[in-house]
């Protein structure tokens, strides 16, 4: 059967509507002999009716997994070109209290870039030497709190922060150890990246003011400069980009050496996941080898040692590791104009009980996901649907396009696999809706990670009600 006219290019339709893409759900997702997804176990029905949906749900060893293997194939691939390599997780991808255990357990550091931030890795118990604090515009107030809880490494992202880490420094009687964020004018999103003299954005110092930044921060005894750092982007395929912004850092890193220690590089994170059949990620152990390559070889010709190289995945930990289960409420078919033919062909849009409050970024950014009926399976012919939100704008949908069986229904539940990453850490509440309950799985138990917020959480802050 040829594909539906309003299929995008890239998705095909498929011979089975019911099958889980190995690398796009979670390790611990399958199909139940009675044909439901179970996540670790766990049934997707028992967790809609224990915890309600709009529901996240991570498999918790899948991330465990991811974060444990980052850092042990870091270690092996530095180690072999004579070097050491840091892992920070990038809290703001997902950060709840336990998740941050997860993360040190595995060996991993973690990096912050607020007050809230910080606060949770530290309610978590974590060694504030394993924390980093990165952003563009840091509070005097986050500063103070972060160098006085005794935080491992601050990023300094513009010229003003210099001498307000340093004063925070002499406040606290530290020796605050920092890193300088460079922007390298290489930036990569997805498949392709840019490398320009100047990019056009808000982050780091220019590559050509560096030199001089770092000899203000040498100049300061309170201040122990650990290195550069660079952040390129997020959701990148390839290891090009990261080849070209550390060639360019390494120039700048050999200049620094000539006056005084730089012992460690930071290339940030941003390493991309399979949101649907059709992406192909690096597998984790590939891209900590490409590194040590990269790095290695940068090193080698100029002469100069393999820096300890510090890297900051999110999206690559947890991403993979979360699904977001929804109850199917309406369902329409739309008949919509097909380019200007003056033909037609309709679009059933699948309407689900969350939307653009807990998973923002197909509207923030046209990011594509896919999805499967998680309550049963079913022999009906695939249909090409769009999976949409509750909420009162048109672009609150959840899954561009994508083929479920035809019999899709109301009462069905729905899994939105991969968002793990950057969905409930940007969940709003957007037309007082309360932001979605938070739930771990393994070995056949759930537990929660956040609880669902009630409306009574969302009125308690309104200045208007009357007190009893
Ligand atoms: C967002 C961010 C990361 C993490 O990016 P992922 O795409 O989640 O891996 C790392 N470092 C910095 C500085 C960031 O801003």
């Amino acid at each position: 059967m040829s594909a539906h006219p309003l299929a995008p290019s890239w998705l095909s339709r498929p011979d089975d509507a019911n099958a889980l893409a190995p690398t796009v759900w979670s390790t611990g997702s399958s199909r139940s002999a009675s044909g439901e997804l179970q996540i670790a176990g766990v049934p997707a029905s028992a967790l809609a009716a224990e915890y309600g949906t709009p529901l996240y749900v991570v498999d918790e060893t899948d991330a465990r997994t991811r974060a444990r293997t980052i850092r042990e194939s870091f270690d092996r691939e530095f180690a072999r070109v004579g070097s050491a390599a840091k892992v920070y997780y990038a809290g703001k991808a997902f950060l709840s209290i336990e998740v941050a255990r997860w993360m040190l357990d595995a060996g991993l550091n973690i990096d912050v870039c607020t007050g809230g931030e910080l606060a949770v890795a530290l309610a978590a118990g974590a060694d504030p030497a394993r924390l980093g604090l990165h952003g563009n515009n840091k509070s005097l107030s986050e500063i103070d709190r972060a160098v006085g809880a005794g935080i491992g490494a601050i990023v300094i992202d513009s010229v003003i922060e210099v001498a307000r880490v340093a004063a925070a420094a002499e406040r606290h009687g530290r020796v605050q150890r920092v890193r300088l964020r460079i922007n390298s004018g290489v930036h990569a999103s997805t498949h392709e990246y840019l490398a320009t003299a100047r990019e056009d954005q808000k982050f780091g110092i220019p590559l050509a003011d560096a030199a001089e930044v770092v000899a203000l921060i040498r100049s300061h005894a309170n201040l122990e400069f650990l290195g550069l750092h660079s952040h390129i982007g997020s959701q990148i395929f390839e290891s090009d980009g990261f080849a070209e912004a550390a060639r360019r850092l390494f120039d700048l890193h050999v200049a620094l050496l000539a006056d005084g220690p730089v012992p460690e590089l930071n290339l940030g994170g941003g390493f991309g996941i399979a949101y649907t059949s059709v992406d192909v990620a690096l597998p984790l152990d590939e891209i900590a080898r490409r590194f040590a390559d990269i790095v290695a070889g940068a090193a080698a010709e100029r002469g100069v040692p393999v820096p300890v190289v510090a890297i900051e995945p999110g999206r690559s930990i947890i991403g993979p590791a979360g699904t977001t289960l929804y109850e199917v409420g309406t369902i329409k078919d739309v008949e919509v104009s097909v380019g200007d033919t003056g033909e037609t062909a309709v679009r059933r849009y699948v309407s689900v009980d969350g939307g653009m409050s807990d998973n923002i970024r197909p509207a923030l950014y046209g990011a594509d996901y896919s999805a499967r009926i998680a309550g049963r399976r079913s022999d009906a012919e695939p249909a090409l649907v769009r999976v949409a939100g509750k909420h009162c704008e048109s672009g609150d949908i959840v899954v561009r396009a994508e083929y479920l069986p035809a019999d899709v229904h109301p009462g069905d539940l729905l899994a939105v696999p991969a968002t793990g990453a950057y969905c409930w850490s940007l969940s709003n509440n957007y037309n007082y809706v309360g932001r979605a309950a938070v739930v771990a799985v393994r070995d056949g138990a759930a537990h929660v990670l956040i609880r669902r917020e009630t409306e009574d959480d969302l009125l308690r802050r309104d200045a208007g009600q009357e007190t009893p």
